[in-house]
């Protein structure tokens, strides 16, 4: 079932009840090419007095490229596997080099087959002396299992986890390595979330779900006692070939201003092929914890009503199918939300 909003009304819509930010879009027949890197904001607009100007950022797809290659390299990041614990040493280490403090929330957590693991969710604060903040978080596990694979003997084999884990992850340490260079006004977090994705193959009951454990117990266990960004956004699955983020129904019903805010960013620097004024379903993912904890969070995911990411938990999830320009626009728009902050 999809429910495609006429981007018309979608356009009026978001005029009449955006945020100060935006004065008015107007619908952009004239769709601007995301495929050649520039930064669409330096980039003429035929409607310049009617919206005001995006700061400039700083996004290098290739880095973050590289960054969903080095994880890659270390193999699928598996809880209680030598690669997850050799590359959460590698993405503390990313993060400090990058100035960030770092924290590892650390809890034995137990998954839906009995086994229990080390949970490490890992948390880099920048600038943590400034009052207000925002949130950007992805998972850093891979699934032990493609059990969505075409092919039903794969099903209990490993895979890469390119764009399932990898490629939010990557997105982080490309904006923590900009945000090294050219601090933004307001202070950024970055949570890499742990075993999000151990969920149960067969599915669960009772309304529990055996996915976002790493999530749920941060949610239930905050480190920080009256945490409180303005807002958060999680990636997941951003850096897939043919990447589409809807809006969906979870981001809308607790932070419609986050969708808002974004999605205009999106379309004012022309990423509308990714960013579509679509509105998809709830799902599942770390963004449902986060709002349960009290902070407004929307998820960009490479979902729709017609489904994920066509690889997604197959063995195809690998990097021949990470397509630069996706990363590219997922990190020019974060950044660009949070270096338009005051
Ligand atoms: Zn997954």
């Amino acid at each position: 079932m999809k429910n495609r909003l006429n981007p018309f009304k979608y356009a009026y819509v978001a005029c009449f009840i955006a945020s100060s930010l935006f004065a008015c879009i107007r619908p952009n027949s004239n769709t601007k090419d995301a495929n050649t890197g520039a930064n669409p904001a330096e980039s003429e607009h035929s409607y310049t007095d009617a919206v005001p100007a995006l700061p400039a950022v700083e996004f290098n797809a290739d880095s973050a490229y590289a960054f969903v290659k080095a994880q890659v390299d270390f193999g699928p990041r598996i809880p209680s596997t030598a690669a997850h614990a050799a590359c959460a040493n590698y993405l503390q280490q990313k993060l400090k080099s990058y100035g960030a403090s770092v924290f590892v929330q650390t809890a034995p957590i137990k998954t839906y087959d009995g086994k229990t693991h080390q949970l490490k969710n890992i948390i880099a604060a920048i600038a943590p002396e400034k009052a207000k903040r925002i949130l950007i978080s992805a998972h850093w596990d891979t699934r032990p299992f493609s059990d969505q694979d075409p092919d039903h003997n794969n099903h209990e084999k490993t895979f890469d986890g390119a764009n399932d884990g990898g490629s939010g992850v990557a997105v982080i340490l490309e904006m923590a390595r900009q945000i090294q260079l050219k601090q933004p006004e307001v202070g950024v977090d970055f949570i890499l979330w742990d075993i999000e994705d151990y969920g149960n193959p067969n599915g669960d009951g009772n309304g529990k779900t055996s996915y976002c454990l790493g999530s749920q117990y941060w949610a239930k266990n905050m480190p920080v006692k009256g945490y409180k960004p303005l807002y958060a956004i999680n990636l997941d699955m951003v850096g897939g070939e043919n990447a589409q983020f809807t809006m969906e129904e979870y981001s809308r019903q607790f932070a419609p201003q986050v969708v808002d805010k974004v999605w205009g960013i999106a379309e004012q620097l022309g990423y509308n092929r990714f960013f579509l004024p679509v509105n998809s379903s709830a799902i599942m993912d770390d963004h449902y914890w986060m709002n349960k904890a009290g902070i407004p969070t929307i998820d960009i995911i490479h979902f729709s009503d017609a489904g994920f990411y066509s690889n997604w938990h197959t063995q195809f999830d690998n990097l021949a199918h990470i397509d630069k320009n996706a990363l590219n626009a997922v990190g020019r728009v974060v950044m660009t939300a949070i270096y338009n902050e005051k």
